[in-house]
């Protein structure tokens, strides 16, 4: 940690655009407990703590970004890739066990589908997009789209058999173009 804060500038960066103008939202929610004496809120019974660090140039959620205590720290089996990474575009389908599945239709169904086919990554950093799903008995087999950033094809293809809670297929995969840098003199 303390060597790769000495380079904080590979990773405090926008894993887009590679402008450092970052900002993090910050959402408390606290649970306190009311003294019947005095009326005052009291004991702390829970605390939820939800941090997003945003991109201010591109306004772009940073997955790659966390924070630790008060501090800003990359996510570390995360950063390099997305950081060093071009968007890779998949299509491709999860087949899942139906009870992986909140609720497959109504205004939650893309977002209870693709946490179920791919977990925290799908919802928070893979840009996904649902085309179309099919039952099958017990299973449900969900047709996407998914853009990802990594270094080759084969990470791009490893970072989704990883993230998959099913029997993930691969139809097509293909790299595109990296949005521009904000700076020239700050590219690699
Ligand atoms: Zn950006």
């Amino acid at each position: 940690m303390t060597e790769l804060n000495g380079d904080r500038s590979a990773w405090l960066r926008c894993y887009r655009c590679w402008a450092t103008d970052l900002e993090v939202q910050m959402h408390y929610d606290a649970i306190l407990r009311i003294d019947p004496e005095t009326g005052e809120p009291s004991d702390r019974l829970d605390e939820v703590q939800e941090a997003v660090v945003q991109c201010l140039r591109c306004l772009h959620d940073q997955p790659h970004l966390t924070i630790e205590g008060d501090k800003v720290v990359p996510v570390e089996d995360r950063w390099e890739r997305m950081v060093a990474g071009t968007p890779w575009v998949a299509s491709c389908t999860v087949t899942v066990d139906q009870d992986q599945v909140e609720s497959c239709s109504g205004p939650e169904a893309a977002e209870s589908l693709t946490y179920g086919a791919f977990g925290e990554a799908g919802t928070r950093e893979f840009f996904t997009h649902v085309r179309f799903h099919k039952h099958d008995e017990e299973r449900i087999i969900v047709h996407f789209l998914v853009e990802l950033y990594a270094r080759s094809a084969e990470e791009a293809t490893q970072v989704l058999e990883e993230a998959s809670r099913g029997v993930l297929e691969i139809t097509s995969l293909a790299e595109e173009s990296r949005p521009p840098a904000h700076a020239a003199d700050e590219a690699h």
